[in-house]
Order: C-alpha cells, then structure tokens, then sequence
C-alpha cells in the first residue's frame, strides 16, 4: 500500500476517535512531566491502522521509531540490534508482536520494566562465562497484535496503555476514500465511493485497495470517470458479491448453514469443512461476519443469524 495514503498525524487519522483521545491526553501528560511514554498495545484486525496509528505517535511526539516484525524475534539475539540504536524517549514498534518467541516476551520483561539489559556470555574453556548487564536509555514499546491471547500475561500486562481498534463505518470510509481519491488522481463519483465503502468490510486497507483498483479498471479501460455502475462492475470482478462478502465468507456461510441445522458448529468441525487452519477462521473471516450479524458465536459452537436484511443499506442496494 502507497505511503501516499497513510496520514501522518493525529488530525488527518479518520475515525478511532476514542483511541486519539487518549493518546492526546498521554502524549500530554508525557510531555508536561517530560517523561517518556507508557508501553502501548493496539489490539484490532489486519489493516485498521495500527501501524498508522503508532507511526503518527511518533511523529505528534516528534521521536524516532524503529519498526520490527515479531515474526522475526524468534531469539533474544534478533532484539538486541533494536535495543541497541534505541534513544531516550525513542518508540520501539513489534508489529504482530504475539509472534514474538515466548523465551523472547519473557527476556523483555525487565527490558521494558527496567530498562534494563542482561547479556549472557557462554563459558569458554578457560572461564564459566558472566552476565553483563547494560542500562538502556527509556523508551517506549508499542505492539500492535491480532491475537491479544498469545501474548504471555507478565509480558502483556507490562502495556499500561492498551487500546482496541475497532471497524470503520461506512461514512467514515466513504470520507477517507474522498481524500484518497484526489491523492490517487482517480475521477470517481461519490456513488461511485460510496460503493467501495460498503465492500471494504470497515477496513481501510481493503477500501484503498479496491480504489487502486477501480484506478487500473479506469486507466485499462480508457474511462474518463468512475459512475457507481462501473465501480461496481469492477468490484464483483474482485468476486465480491452484492453484500460485500468475498469468495470465502460465502464458502464460510454455506458450509455453517448445512452443518448448523442440528446443532451448533466447532472450529475445528470448520476447519476441515473449508480446509482452512482455526487462525484464518476464527481471526480473518469471522469478527466481520459476526460484526455483521451473519454468525454469532454461542459456548456450543457457530450458528447462523437470520439477519434481517432491512437492516442497513448493502451494496445490493446500489444494483438497483
Ligand atoms: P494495521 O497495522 O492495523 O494492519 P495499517 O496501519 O497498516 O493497518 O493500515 C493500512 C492502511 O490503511 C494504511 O496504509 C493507511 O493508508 C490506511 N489507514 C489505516 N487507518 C487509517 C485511518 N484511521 N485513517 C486513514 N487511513 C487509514
């Protein structure tokens, strides 16, 4: 995704307002103490806006971060280049920081309590090894996981500040893509964008993904604009369907119909109807589905919703 598209401070940040608000009021506290900020957890779905959200801290603090992937601390040796460059004050970004290694989450725990370093050297053959302990300046860690629960509790209870992302609204898409619009130079109707709102399942990475591709429709086509009809055309070419729900919601959907008409359905039972791993279903297709009262999920298992379709507009309604 363009860097274009990701605002840089707290002002141009769209929707999450109850999350900037609090970070305001720590970012001012932090500074009037001229101290450095608490550790910070972003908890939400892919492509809410942690990342944006914990880049756009820095900059309103004026610090540096560093950005690291937990998938890629798997030894307390792949932090220590990290800790190594950190400054006072400075943000230490872990994106997916539940896979961090489990040994790893319990070495940082007195690396962010204390801030402090212990470096065990082996023993060689003529001596029994030492530890050397190394003061680091303060910093602030930031995570941002998916999977809250696989964060072991000391570690995350460390996060003074935790903070839950949640699913953007339509109206709150629909002006994020505004901007987004005249950023890309795409000539759409409102329609047009209103449209991409309704399949982006409140998710803005998923919205500005389907406008860099009504864009190439646009460009490939040799269209001077985008009406609603095209717009649309180009995103059931994405497979999406009348009521924003991709290829796999679908599979998702049918599969739990037929298996939920005597009882409610396991994850695993699911698993093997869809071959698909319990992490791609209970993370990736189901909080929208159960956010948009297709499933709910009961102790016994899944079961089906019968949502009432008069509820709110879907993109069925701009077919017509
Ligand atoms: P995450 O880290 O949660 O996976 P990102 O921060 O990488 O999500 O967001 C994906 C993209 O969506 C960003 O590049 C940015 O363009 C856009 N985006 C996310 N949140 C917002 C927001 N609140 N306002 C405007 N654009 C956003």
């Amino acid at each position: 995704m363009s860097n274009l598209l990701r605002p840089d401070n707290f002002d141009n940040i769209i929707g999450q307002e109850e999350i900037i608000n609090n970070l305001k009021i720590s970012v001012a506290s932090a500074n009037k103490r001229n101290d450095v900020l608490q550790h910070c957890l972003f908890y939400g779905n892919a492509g809410l806006g942690k990342t944006t959200i914990a880049r756009a801290l820095a900059n309103e603090l004026g610090i540096d971060i560093q950005i690291a992937n937990g998938a890629s601390l798997s030894t307390n040796r792949d932090v220590l280049p990290y800790l190594m460059k950190l400054k006072e004050g400075s943000i230490l970004f872990i994106d997916e920081i539940h896979r961090v290694n489990k040994k790893v989450q319990e070495y940082l725990l007195t690396v962010i309590e204390d801030f402090r370093l212990d470096i065990v050297i082996p023993a060689g053959k003529k001596d029994f090894g030492e530890t050397i302990t190394i003061d680091l300046p303060k910093f602030c860690l930031v995570g941002a996981t998916t999977e809250m629960g696989d964060l072991v509790q000391p570690f995350l209870d460390r996060f003074k500040l935790k903070h839950f992302m949640r699913f953007y609204s339509s109206d709150e898409l629909l002006l994020m893509l505004k901007g987004n619009s005249s950023k890309l130079k795409v000539n759409i109707s409102e329609e047009g964008l209103n449209v991409i709102a309704k399949a982006s399942r409140g998710t803005p990475r998923i919205a500005n993904s389907f406008l860099e591709w009504v864009r190439d429709y646009q460009i490939a086509n040799n269209l001077q604009g985008l009406e609603k009809e095209q717009v649309t055309t180009a995103i059931k070419m994405q497979g999406i369907d009348e009521n924003g729900l991709n290829p796999i919601d679908r599979d998702y959907l049918s599969v739990l119909e037929k298996l939920s008409k005597e009882s409610p359905v396991g994850v695993n039972t699911l698993c093997s109807a869809l071959s698909l791993d319990k992490n791609t279903i209970e993370q990736k297709i189901e909080p929208w589905l159960i956010q948009q009262g297709y499933i709910s999920k009961t102790p016994k298992g899944r079961i089906l919703v019968e949502k009432d379709t008069k509820d709110a507009p879907t993109l069925a309604d701009f077919f017509t």
